[in-house]
Order: C-alpha cells, then sequence, then structure tokens
C-alpha cells in the first residue's frame, strides 16, 4: 500500500498529531520539500512529515509502520546517493530540528537531529569551544555522525564520534530511548559508525574542545605540474606532523575566486587546505613546511576565524548542482599511488569536479578498532572522487565514467571505503565498509533493535531476521 491509497482523513490525523507539517504532492510546497543537496536526486515521496521534535518524530514513525509505507529520514539532506528520500513513501524530516545548547561548564553541546554543521560550530564557538565535524558547513551533522565523521579537527580530537556522549534516539517501534555508555550501549556502540540504521537520532550529545575562536588557517595551492612533489610533500608531513595540524590535498581546476589569482582560473591546481587546532605562533612553525614547498601559486594562510575555516570549500559545493562521487581510504602514498592520481586528476572533464584527500592519522588511529563501529582507523587517508557538473550539462556521463575510471584505476590501493562517501555503490559496499567482526555485532543490534528493517534506505545493514 502507498499513501497516494490513504484516505485524506488518515492523512489529516497524522497532520494534527505533528507541530509540523505534513506535505503532500499537491501542496505548493512539495518540491521545495523535496528537494536536497544533490540535484541529480529526484524522488518524490508520497508524504514529508516536517519534524519539530522528537514526539513528531516518534508519530511519523509509527505512521508508517502502521500503514505499511517505506520510510527515509532526512538530516541535512547531504547523501550523494539521496537516502534522504524515498519514492512513494513517507520523509521523516528533520531538517527543522536545528536548536543547539552548549553547556559551557561541562564542555559540551546538546544539538537536534537536522541541525547542520555551521550550527554545531556556531554555538560552540560562542565560547571558544568545538569538536570535530567535516569541511562543508552545510553538511548535517546526524548523518555524518552516524557514518564516524571526518574533517579537519580529527587528528587533534579524533572522528565526530569519538567525542559523542549520547543520543535520543526513536526506535523502529516509535518508543524513545537515550544511548550512551551506560544505557543500550549496544546501540551506541552501533550509532558510531553504522549510519542511520537503528533508529531516528532525534538529539546528540558531545563533548566539546578548546578552539580559536581564531586560527591560523587557509589554503596553499600550486600548478598541477607539482602535483608530484606536494603530494609526496603530503606523505612525510601527515606522518610526522604533530596532532594540531590538520590537512587537506584537493586536485581540481582553479575556480574564478577572488583569493586566486586570474592567470590560474580553469587551470589544473593542487591545493593543500591547512589549519593548526593551537596557538598562532605555534601554527606558523608547524605549517612552515608546507608553505615553504618549491613556488606556491598562492597562499592564503592567516589568522582566521575557526568558522571561516569552516566555509572554506561551501562555495565550491552548493546546493542543487548536479553531483556523483566514489571513494577508497588509503595507506600512506606510494609513488604509484600519487602517478595515478595526478593522472586522472589531469583528465577532469568538469570545472566544477574536485578531489579532496583527506588526511587520517593521531588521534583517530589511538582509539581501538572495537571501541566503535568505525573501521580502519590506521587508514592514512581518504579520497573522495567528485564529480558535479551543471543540471543543463547535455553529456553527464561523461562526469560519471571519470569518477569510474580514476576508482577503479585506484582499487588495488584500497584500504576499503568510508561509509558516509558510499554512493550508488553503497548496497554492494556496505559490507566491506566495516571489520568482519564490527558487521556481525552491527547485525546483532540491527536485529535487536529493527528486526523487520524499517530504516532501509540508507548504506543498510540488513537484519538477521529479513
Ligand atoms: C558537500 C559535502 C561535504 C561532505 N564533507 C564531509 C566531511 O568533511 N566529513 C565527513 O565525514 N563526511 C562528509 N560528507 C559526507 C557526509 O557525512 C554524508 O553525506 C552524510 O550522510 C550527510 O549527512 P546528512 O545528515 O547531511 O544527510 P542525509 O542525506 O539527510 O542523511 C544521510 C543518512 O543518514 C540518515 N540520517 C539522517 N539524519 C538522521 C537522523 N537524525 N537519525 C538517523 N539517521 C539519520 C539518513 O537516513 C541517511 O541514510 C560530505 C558530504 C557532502 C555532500
Amino acid at each position: 500500500m502507498t499513501a497516494i491509497a490513504l484516505d485524506s482523513t488518515t492523512l489529516d490525523e497524522l497532520d494534527a498529531a505533528l507541530l509540523g507539517d505534513v506535505v503532500r504532492p499537491a501542496d505548493p510546497g512539495y518540491d521545495t520539500a523535496r528537494r536536497i543537496w544533490n540535484g541529480d536526486i529526484d524522488r518524490r515521496p508520497a508524504l514529508i512529515a516536517q519534524c519539530r521534535g522528537a514526539t513528531d518524530v516518534r508519530h511519523a514513525v509509527r505512521f508508517a509502520r502502521e500503514h505499511d509505507l517505506l520510510a527515509s529520514v532526512r538530516g541535512g539532506g547531504h547523501a550523494v546517493a539521496g537516502h534522504a528520500l524515498c519514492d512513494d513513501g513517507v520523509v521523516i524530516d528533520l531538517s527543522a530540528m536545528t536548536g543547539a545548547r552548549v553547556d559551557p561548564r561541562a564542555r559540551t553541546i546538546r544539538i537536534e537531529g537536522g541541525a547542520l554543521n555551521e550550527h554545531l560550530d556556531r554555538e560552540s564557538q560562542a565560547y571558544g569551544l568545538t569538536t570535530t565535524s567535516g569541511i562543508v558547513s552545510h553538511t548535517g551533522v546526524a548523518g555524518l555522525t552516524l557514518g564516524g565523521g571526518i574533517g579537519h579537527l580529527m587528528r587533534k580530537y579524533g572522528l565526530t564520534i569519538d567525542s559523542l556522549l549520547s543520543c535520543d534516539v526513536v526506535t523502529a517501534d516509535g518508543d524513545l530511548l537515550v544511548a550512551d555508555a551506560q544505557e543500550h550501549s549496544d546501540l551506541f556502540w552501533a550509532l558510531r559508525g553504522g549510519g542511520g540504521n537503528f533508529g531516528a537520532v532525534t538529539s546528540f550529545e558531545f563533548q566539546l574542545h578548546p578552539m580559536g575562536p581564531e586560527v591560523l588557517a587557509g589554503l596553499v595551492a600550486w600548478p598541477m605540474g607539482d602535483a608530484h612533489e606536494v603530494l609526496r610533500f603530503l606523505r612525510e608531513f601527515a606522518a610526522d606532523a604533530p596532532d594540531e595540524v590538520g590537512v587537506t590535498a584537493n586536485l581540481r581546476l582553479a575556480p574564478p575566486l577572488p583569493a586566486i589569482p586570474e592567470e590560474l582560473h580553469g587551470r589544473p591546481i593542487v591545493a593543500l587546505a591547512l589549519v593548526y587546532a593551537g596557538s598562532i605562533a605555534d601554527g606558523e612553525a608547524a605549517l612552515a613546511p608546507a608553505r615553504t614547498l618549491g613556488s606556491p601559486a598562492f597562499d592564503a594562510v592567516m589568522p582566521k576565524p575557526y568558522v571561516a575555516h569552516q566555509k572554506l570549500f561551501d562555495p565550491a559545493v552548493p546546493h542543487g548542482r548536479h553531483y556523483y562521487w566514489k571513494s577508497h581510504k588509503l595507506g600512506p602514498l606510494d609513488d604509484d599511488v600519487i602517478d595515478v592520481i595526478v593522472d586522472h586528476a589531469l583528465r577532469i572533464t568538469s570545472p566544477l569536479s574536485t578531489v579532496p584527500i583527506f588526511t587520517q592519522g593521531g588521534a583517530v588511529g589511538r582509539v581501538p578498532e572495537d571501541g566503535t563501529a568505525f573501521p580502519n582507523r590506521d587508514a592514512a587517508h581518504d579520497i573522495n572522487i567528485v564529480a558535479s557538473w551543471m543540471p543543463d550539462d547535455p553529456e553527464p556521463g561523461r562526469h560519471v565514467e571519470w569518477v569510474r575510471e580514476f576508482f577503479t584505476a585506484l582499487e588495488p590501493s584500497s584500504k576499503g571505503v568510508y561509509v558516509n562517501f558510499t554512493s550508488d555503490d553503497a548496497a554492494a559496499r556496505v559490507r566491506s565498509a566495516y571489520s568482519p567482526t564490527q558487521w556481525e555485532r552491527l547485525v546483532d543490534v540491527k536485529t535487536t533493535y529493527d528486526p523487520t528493517n524499517f530504516f532501509r534506505v540508507n548504506a543498510n545493514i540488513p537484519p538477521r531476521t529479513v
């Protein structure tokens, strides 16, 4: 049965039960409400339950259960494969739930399940605090955290999940639980890396850490001709740098931004996004080796608000453009891997595409592998091959093909995949995104908390019961 077959009285009952709105296909706001970050996704849910709190989420879950409807959960709406939406089913939409409250004495934040990284940073930076979140401020805290959470500060403060203290979770039965180290600790373990499989998280509590508010941070870039040298440097630098150094490489065609010299616009470049999670003076010394490597085309590293650095990449990946990506975890970048990366980066097909290479290490690798559901903590890098094109591009297939060829060429060096960087390959790769022990444990937790696989529009971990 689909919701289209539900009579309007039943839908009105749901509407009346929610503080938020129920949006249906005939409603004027429907097309806006079903829009997510990736403009390539065009799904038509039967209804969108725009929740305003945990009680709304419980009603929406129970409604979908009672009427045997497919349901998806929407946080920030950034899963590239469009897992926030489903065709013909119910979208349990938490995107209006962005409230946050910092406890400055305990250095914690309680933040709702639809909040974005920018909400986390904005509220916690008011007290000179934050925790690791992603490198684009409009990404959802929920999806990012539930998959692990990698970002500029991970070498200093670990993954986002390493600072997670507790979650409020609406389960597949519509119950509201607290999951933390004491209560439902099996569920809490699975929520730290297992994705959206176990329930709808209505709020997260994180430990915060001192940060800035002013930090030494920014981009240094070189012409792509120097890419071999820069990536070899990154290999050595990543191995020895203090935990305070965050470094993400990026290969692309230089966008026409004021910060980038005009003669470089449209030319292939390699850049390092650098941040030092400590004093400006210590940062000057720690980042100097990167800034004095060869002859950078530009060096925009400077003291700046931490929140500004967190927004550095926002304009490069706006909402509504079309995107496709594939990703690998990698070890230290050996010369052969560097050759493959540079070779394929030079064949980039779109001025909007980009290849970020995140650098793990530091605190990420010091958490035991069985402590959370995040595997391969000893991987050195995550590469994400991100194609992007305008909606009216006459030949989108060539950009997708570029991603696939690049991905295949790196496959022999793959150390698995970060579950949040899976895409249309999520079903095929989800199992290999975890260690065999983690996988079995995740399936056990799924079987306990969601035996009918209600939460299945995601990188799905099926229960033993289905
Ligand atoms: C531009 C961009 C930049 C990115 N940068 C980074 C980065 O720096 N670091 C990083 O680690 N990842 C990064 N990612 C990947 C990102 O972590 C994933 O795309 C993640 O799924 C986004 O979460 P979301 O809440 O925005 O997405 P959504 O599409 O809303 O949700 C993603 C998944 O989580 C589930 N989910 C969402 N909200 C909830 C909830 N409240 N409770 C339970 N399940 C929920 C959904 O059902 C879905 O399966 C980036 C993605 C994009 C598009």
